[in-house]
């Protein structure tokens, strides 16, 4: 193995000097003999779908989708488990399930991927904003709390980055006000507080299959739940439940316009062996992202991820924070020092989502305006300042999940960090010029 040199003996490459990560990182193939297999084995059945979208035994899908529902209740500990086409559809079909209505508030927080959000707009409810916290960047339960009216009907917080939320904080605040707490798992499989795996707090917890999580079918999803009559309502939203309220007699039939949310045995096929790796898939991710932790532990400006006691991260990103008053130079900066070394990552992570045009111009489904009521709610004075600051000053954020990086692959990415904040001077003299030019 060639020695890496010392980081500070060498020149940034922003400033003319070679990069310290030579090649750029191989994507991470999760994919394997079993998954080719297995799909193979499904092709040969000739039963590359086994849902109907009618009353009887067809209607909750094939033997595949069955299998693959039963190994995840077993593995992330939920009494049902239905899967969907997308995290996507899981919301919308979650959201649904809890009732929601026209006029209903959602509450969400804005720094999240989009779907988390506009779920609600499919049934005429109203997202809610409220801030997120510091530390974890996800919902702040005194923000929710403050974000109650009469009108909330749901809280859907987000197990960001791999992180749980306050899981068990939130799900308080839901029971005495009596809501539904809905966990957005999509990052998270496998995160924990409190021993309690995510997705098993809340009321339902929908998780991601999609290419670029710890693991997938290609596109695919999954919502868990212990409550019945909300599995019962998940699976007739999946599936034309139109057409099968009457013969599940049921009352109340609200929300239970179905749509076409189905697995494929293929999906799920691939999904079962994936699931028996998911201890490997998970670890590796958190090995890389505890090598970035150690490079940045002790850099003064510097924040590594903070894991709360009792608590998992699985670092489906990886996120420090920058402190731009102690460095004395621009995030931009230290992040085109960052880039020029060949580090991959991203500054700020999502514009906050009420900045969407859809929220500012008020215009989503249904043509001009809202297709139901929105009361007097706007979205140009959202006030999140916590959310804005990570956004534009503070995150800096890499993907475990995206790449293939052994422990010293991982290490060179820490030391790329580390020779950029060796460097600060100089990049402080590099920005004065710049803003001469
Ligand atoms: C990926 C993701 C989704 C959407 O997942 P799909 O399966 O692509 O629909 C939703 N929420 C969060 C937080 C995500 O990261």
């Amino acid at each position: 193995m060639p020695s890496i040199p010392e980081p500070s003996m060498e020149t940034l490459a922003l400033l003319g000097g070679v990069p310290l990560v030579k090649e750029p990182p191989a994507p991470y193939r999760s994919m394997g003999v079993a998954e080719r297999d297995a799909v193979l084995k499904v092709m040969d059945s000739d039963c590359i779908s086994g849902f109907y979208g009618s009353p009887g035994d067809k209607f909750l899908g094939g033997k595949m989708v069955r299998e693959f529902e039963d190994a995840w209740c077993e593995r992330i500990g939920s009494k049902f488990a239905v899967s969907v086409n997308s995290a996507t559809s899981g919301l919308i079909a979650a959201v649904g399930a809890a009732g929601a209505g026209p006029g209903d508030e959602v509450i969400v927080p804005p720094y999240t991927m989009s779907a988390t959000v506009v779920a609600p707009l499919f049934y005429g409810a109203i997202p809610v904003f409220a801030d997120i916290e510091e530390e974890t960047f996800c919902l702040d339960p005194a923000a929710v709390q403050k974000a109650i009216t009469p009108r909330t009907k749901i809280i859907i917080a987000v197990n960001l980055f791999g992180h749980p939320a306050q899981l068990a904080a939130l799900r308080k605040i839901a029971d005495d006000a009596g809501l539904i707490l809905i966990e957005d798992s999509a990052q998270a499989p496998l995160g924990s507080e409190g021993g309690r795996k995510c997705g098993t707090v809340g009321h339902m917890g929908v998780f991601s299959l999609n290419y670029h999580k710890h693991i997938h079918t290609g596109e695919g999803g999954i919502v868990t739940t212990d409550n019945p009559e909300l599995a019962k309502r998940l699976q007739l939203i999946r599936n034309h439940g139109e057409n099968v309220v009457e013969s599940w007699n049921m009352d109340d039939i609200t929300n239970l316009v179905g749509l076409n949310f189905r697995m494929s045995e293929i999906s799920a096929a691939i999904g079962i062996e994936q699931l028996k790796n998911i201890d490997v898939h998970v670890t590796r991710r958190e090995d890389i992202a505890n090598k970035l932790s150690d490079a940045v532990s002790g850099l003064k400006g510097l924040t590594a991820p903070v894991v709360r006691t009792g608590c998992r991260h699985n670092y489906y990103c990886w996120t420090m924070r920058y402190d731009e008053d102690l460095l004395g130079v621009k995030r931009s900066t230290f992040s085109q020092a960052l880039t020029a070394e060949g580090f991959p990552h991203g500054a700020g992570y999502v514009r906050p989502l009420y900045r969407l045009p859809l929220f500012q111009q008020r215009k989503a489904i249904g043509g001009d305006g809202w297709p139901f009521s929105l009361g007097d709610y706007r979205y140009d004075d959202v006030a999140c300042p916590v959310t804005e600051r990570m956004y534009n000053k503070e995150v800096i954020l890499f993907e475990p999940c995206v790449f293939d990086l052994d422990a010293e692959g991982a290490e060179v990415m820490g030391d790329a960090i580390i020779k950029v904040h060796r460097n600060l001077a100089a990049l402080r003299e590099w920005e004065k010029i710049q803003s001469h030019d």
